[in-house]
């Protein structure tokens, strides 16, 4: 299988280099040039597989030509080592709690899946790897605690220094090993740019192998979508199906929308929004304004310029009526995010974190229009990670599970970094 780009001004690349490369020379991002169909057969047995049985069999479809089949299979038993159960939270609503890995958010799925298949085109180089990743919290964790310990590639963590939360920062400041967070002066948007520079630096790149590790990356986009075919199986059998995804760089939801391509029947999807509406705006009036984001209480969904939404229009070839034909918009400001994960408790007990809650009331709207039909939302994170916010919206104290106490009992390990780049590019070189 080979992989163009969306901006279609570089070559095909294989997997490998797509993989190694993240964003393609022209900037565009990776897809598969060929869409593979799953059969009849496939489905028709897939109630009766395990979680990681269907996602081999679907990766096999993507990456089978490429990918050795043992090697196939340690990457997807590897990344999968949770389970992602599904809840009924209310009626024909259910969550699929994908935030049961080791940091508790969904973003272990394809981090996870990511490093090894990372690993696995480094493992016979000389030259270290090193992944450069910029975070405002929840990739960073994923990212670094993903590839933590693997031989061969370091990772370096930039953070806003006193801008993410306290677990959060925990997550990527206690690993060591090949982990090193580096605490930056400045906000998220330094980070970033200090990232960027980076990779843009020729005389850097020479002497090291950078990559990048954000939702851009194709082995991070594609295994988000085994979790689809999953949660349809879960669902009551002979109905129709949706899928809600609480939405910021909608990698999430494209990767939901190439395993329908794939054959996958879920009806329709729906994309949720915090504040940063831009793609809600589009769905309504076929205009695409990226800007600035804003900060919200569901901070991982401030995303102002969703990078996927150029693989959303390369699937769709740019056309405007083919997208909401399958896709509904819905938008939700911080103080209706907090009367929904109030309701939400008092009415059905589940305790919903910021993102989820807003794709649980979206699925909610949605399901009001069309009742014959089941849903399931996306629960991205455990509510836990949005502690302080959640007890205040509840007035209780929820529990912190012992995974995320475990990183909060580690040794802060943080290097202090300006924010300027010729401090980072010596700190790389060193
Ligand atoms: C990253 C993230 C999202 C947004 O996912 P995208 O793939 O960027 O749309 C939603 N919820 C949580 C908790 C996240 O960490």
């Amino acid at each position: 299988m080979k992989y163009y780009s969306t901006n279609r001004q570089v070559p095909l690349s294989t997997l490998r280099d797509a993989v190694l490369k993240g964003l393609a020379d022209d900037n565009g991002l990776y897809m598969p040039e060929r869409i593979p169909q799953l059969g009849r057969d496939f489905f028709a047995s897939l109630r009766t597989k395990t979680l990681q049985e269907i996602a081999l069999e679907v990766a096999s479809a993507l990456f089978g030509d490429d990918v050795a089949a043992p090697a196939l299979r340690d990457m997807v038993y590897g990344a999968l080592s949770f389970d992602i159960p599904t809840v009924r939270v209310a009626d024909n609503r259910y969550s699929l709690e994908l935030f049961h890995g080791p940091t508790m958010a969904f973003k272990d799925v394809g981090a996870r899946f990511l490093a090894r298949m990372m690993q696995h085109f480094t493992r016979n180089e000389k030259a270290e790897t090193n992944v450069l990743v910029a975070t405002s919290g929840d990739t960073g964790s994923a990212v670094a605690n993903g590839f933590l310990g693997m031989e061969g590639i370091t990772v370096t963590v930039l953070y806003p220094k006193g801008l993410v939360s306290k677990i959060q920062e925990a997550q990527f400041t206690t690993l060591g090993q090949n982990v090193c967070a580096l605490e930056v002066e400045g906000a998220f948007d330094d980070c970033q740019r200090l990232v960027k520079q980076a990779f843009l630096d020729k005389g850097l790149t020479a002497q090291r192998r950078l990559t990048s590790a954000n939702s851009i990356n194709l082995a991070r986009f594609i295994p988000q979508a085994f979790y689809y075919f999953w949660g349809w199986a879960q669902m009551p059998k002979d109905s129709e199906v949706v899928a809600c995804v609480p939405s910021g760089n909608f990698g999430n939801l494209t990767a939901g929308l190439l395993a329908r391509r794939m054959g996958l029947p879920i009806k329709h999807f729906i994309a949720a929004n915090n504040a940063n509406d831009v793609f809600w705006e589009y769905l309504q009036t076929a205009k695409f304004s990226p800007r600035p984001s804003i900060a919200t209480i569901a901070n991982a969904m401030d995303v102002g310029n969703p990078s996927n939404f150029a693989r959303i229009m390369d699937l769709y070839n740019g056309d405007y009526a083919g997208v909401t034909a399958d896709i509904s918009g819905y938008r939700y400001g911080d103080a209706q995010i907090r009367s929904i994960v109030k309701r939400t408790f008092d009415e059905t007990a589940y305790t919903l974190d910021p993102h989820g809650a807003c794709a649980c009331e979206a699925l909610r709207e949605y399901l009001e229009e069309n009742k014959a039909v089941n849903g399931f939302f996306l629960e991205t994170a455990h509510p836990a990670k949005f502690k302080e916010t959640v007890d205040d919206i509840l007035g209780a104290d929820i529990a912190i599970p012992e995974k995320l106490q475990a990183f909060m009992s580690g040794r802060k390990q943080a290097v202090g970094m300006s924010n300027r780049y010729e401090d980072f590019r010596d700190f790389l070189l060193k």
